[in-house]
């Protein structure tokens, strides 16, 4: 199994052979066509396995095509429990994108807010945040959500263990209903099967 045969563009089959990757790991092969497709995914997952490629390199591959994005609007939001996971997972967004031109932002809280303010009035294509700092950004106007189109909750144990279950629920009252959503895991108890069943319409289930 290639990348290419996993429906993957030519720019972003260039992208990986310059990181060097040359096998799609299992995660992969398993969420990548189902994220291209448009469907809602629940992926069962643990760090380590690839997972953030695994929804990265197709939701790249949806956001190339579209309108350009509004001031303080983002095409896609990727929730995730901590600032270090922002960090990471917006680190490599911009390293798949390449030179895609696709806008990829990180926020989160603990630092000043003003400066993401300022980086979100040119709107983004990718946002990479933690529930409460988008909350907060939110409040004061410095982000909407008319654009979005995919929603990822990645770590979705890791954020109801730090008890983030609430913010998480008022952000997902503030999305549009028509999107597509993608929700990954380690784990699978029954508050993230109930979480699943409100976030994800008819989602495809992949586990490694
Ligand atoms: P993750 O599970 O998303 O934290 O990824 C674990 C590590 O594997 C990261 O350092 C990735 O850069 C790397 N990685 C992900 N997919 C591949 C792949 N198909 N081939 C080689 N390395 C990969």
């Amino acid at each position: 199994m290639t990348f290419e045969a996993l429906g993957l563009t030519p720019a972003l089959l260039h992208r990986l052979a310059e990181l060097g990757y040359q096998t799609p790991t299992e995660i992969q092969k398993l969420a990548i066509p189902v994220v291209l497709s448009g469907k809602d995914l629940l992926a069962s997952a643990q760090t380590g396995t690839g997972k953030t490629a695994g929804y990265a390199l197709p939701v790249i591959q949806r956001l190339l095509s579209g309108p350009s994005v509004r001031a303080n609007q983002t095409r896609a939001l990727v929730l995730v429990p901590t600032r270090e996971l922002a960090i990471q997972v917006s680190d490599n967004m911009k390293s798949y994108a390449g030179q895609n031109r696709l806008k990829v932002l990180a926020v989160y809280g603990g630092v000043k807010i003003n400066p993401q303010m300022q980086a979100l009035r040119s709107g983004c294509d990718i946002l990479v945040a933690t529930p409460g700092r988008l909350l907060d950004l939110h409040q004061c106007n410095a982000i909407g959500f008319k654009q979005l189109q995919i929603l990822v909750l990645d770590e979705a144990d890791r954020m109801l263990d730090l008890g983030f279950l609430p913010e998480v629920k008022r952000v997902l009252h503030l999305l549009p209903g028509k999107r597509q959503s993608l929700m990954l895991s380690a784990t699978f108890s029954e508050d993230i099967r109930q979480l699943a069943a409100t976030l994800l319409q008819a989602p495809e289930e992949v586990s490694v």
